[in-house]
């Protein structure tokens, strides 16, 4: 019944609609008699194959006019025609794409071909027909996705719907690179959240931060650890953006990670090295302070050697007498009376010969300390070589010089001395002062002559006294 109804609907068509359907089809249509020469080509068939209805009407299919090359670029011998093929084995062969090379164009044009054999009783009455569509213009550009499976970053595709453990969000792509690195063939990954990759030292909270990005469907960047399906760990460096449909719909995340181990390695060891370098530097820049001070306590036990007597610690004669010929060229402007003198420990020989020499040393040091309880301030002495001391004094006025002479000769007169724990003795001392109103002409050395012509007079005279010579003034 169904047939019946549907030759007989056919048959009302027959004619007129079959011709302007082929007329019209933007699909070429060429019909070839069993002898392979064309008998019929529709206008979309001669556009594509850029040919006039003479020019193809009546040709063999093998007309050099054309040839034709497979995908690689081969050129196809006859054999392998379309045509050639439907003949030989009399069945069709579908959605075979091939180029034709014609003498308009340098580049081929490319059609995906359909072709069927319309068999007759006799071999003459058959037909074969053969469909095309030129897809020149899909074979010219690149694949978009040959790129995203070649790529060597790892590139993923999820579904956004169900973003939750354990269901989602569920893998639908992952590309070569993945499973290279990660392990897991494609078959293990599709269907499988990304958490499979993920391990016991995954920052919980990084992933929190992401799952947080693609609720709100936000880009997410990131360095996480994650394991490859033997359990090995690598740092996997991984921005996520969202894909919409053309609604605007987020359907799907994508993402494109690399691994980043060797880059967070050298950057881990970078920061060890700063922080080493940081404390090499504070460790050196301790050294350097440690070794600053030091240099200054040398300099300042350097400048105690070079201006202190070693024995007694007071100032030695060469600072005695730098700092008595700046008092004596600052007196030059006052008009003051100057008293320079020199102290000598009458037979300190003696000493030495019956205590020893360290009691002698002893003599030395506490004479020097009873100086600093006799003198003032701005006084200035010093020990001058062996049991010698000097001194230079600024007065008001003559008379004051010979009593502190005496005063301080007899101190020293006064002060005990140990020989042994039980056993005292006492010294005596002779001075010799020179005692003048500073002027112009006045020099320490002019004065530190005569009070040592006047010491040695004291001496001359007996010891244990004060010889002092007074300048008249000028
Ligand atoms: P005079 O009354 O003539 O000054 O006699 P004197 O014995 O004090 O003089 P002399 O120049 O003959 O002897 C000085 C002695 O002082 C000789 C030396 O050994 C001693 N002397 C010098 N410097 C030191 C010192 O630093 N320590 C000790 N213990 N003795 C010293
Ligand atoms: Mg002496
Ligand atoms: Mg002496």
């Amino acid at each position: 019944m169904y047939c019946q109804w549907y030759e007989k609907d056919m048959g009302d068509f027959d004619g007129l609609t079959l011709k302007n359907l082929l007329e019209n089809a933007n699909i070429g249509v060429v019909i070839h008699k069993w002898d392979t020469s064309v008998i019929y080509a529709n206008p979309a068939a001669l556009r594509f194959m850029r040919l006039t209805h003479e020019q193809f009407i009546n040709r063999d299919a093998y007309d050099p006019q054309w040839r034709f090359i497979d995908e690689a670029n081969r050129p196809l011998i006859n054999d392998q025609y379309p045509v050639s093929q439907v003949k030989r084995f009399r069945s069709p062969i579908h959605n075979l794409v091939l180029g034709v090379i014609d003498s308009t164009r340098d580049k081929p044009s490319w059609f995906m071909v359909n072709a069927y054999p319309e068999l007759a009783e006799k071999d003459e009455n058959s037909f074969i027909v053969v469909t095309f569509n030129d897809i020149t213009a899909n074979k010219d550009i690149f694949s978009f996705q040959s790129i995203v499976d070649n790529a060597q970053d790892i590139i993923i595709v999820t579904e956004a719907d169900e973003l939750t453990a354990p269901f989602g969000p569920r893998i639908i792509y992952v590309n070569d690179a993945f499973e290279k690195l990660t392990g897991y063939t494609r078959e293990e990954a599709i269907g499988e959240t990304p958490r499979i990759l993920q391990g016991k030292d995954t920052d919980k909270d990084e992933l929190k931060r992401i799952s947080l990005g693609l609720q709100n469907k936000q880009n997410v960047s990131a360095n996480i650890l994650n394991y490859t399906k033997t359990g090995h760990p690598y740092w996997l460096g991984l921005n996520i953006f969202p894909l919409k449909n053309k609604h605007g719909d987020v359907t799907h995340f994508a993402a494109i990670e690399r691994d980043v181990t060797n880059e967070i390695f050298n950057a881990e060891q970078l920061e060890t090295h700063n922080k080493n370098l940081k404390s090499l530097k504070s460790n050196l820049e301790d050294l350097v302070r440690r070794r600053t001070r030091e240099l200054h306590d040398a300099n300042k036990e350097l400048y105690r050697f070079a201006y202190q007597d070693v024995l007694t610690k007071i100032p030695n004669r060469r600072f005695f007498l730098e700092q008595a010929e700046q008092q004596i060229s600052r007196a030059k402007r006052g008009g003051q009376i100057l008293l320079v003198a020199m102290l000598d420990i009458d037979n300190f020989k003696h000493i030495n010969d019956s205590y020893g020499h360290e009691v002698g040393d002893n003599v030395l040091v506490k004479l020097a300390e009873s100086f600093a309880i006799f003198f003032r301030k701005e006084d200035i002495y010093g020990r001058f070589g062996g049991e010698e001391f000097v001194f230079c004094l600024l007065l008001q006025d003559n008379k004051q010089s010979a009593d502190i002479c005496e005063r301080l000769r007899k101190n020293i007169a006064e002060l005990e001395f140990h020989s042994s724990p039980t056993k005292c003795f006492s010294i005596t001392v002779s001075i010799g002062a020179s005692v003048s109103a500073v002027c112009a002409e006045t020099t320490l050395d002019a004065e530190l002559n005569e009070a040592d012509a006047a010491l040695y007079k004291a001496k001359r005279q007996g010891r244990n006294q004060v010889v002092s010579v007074s300048k008249p003034n000028p």
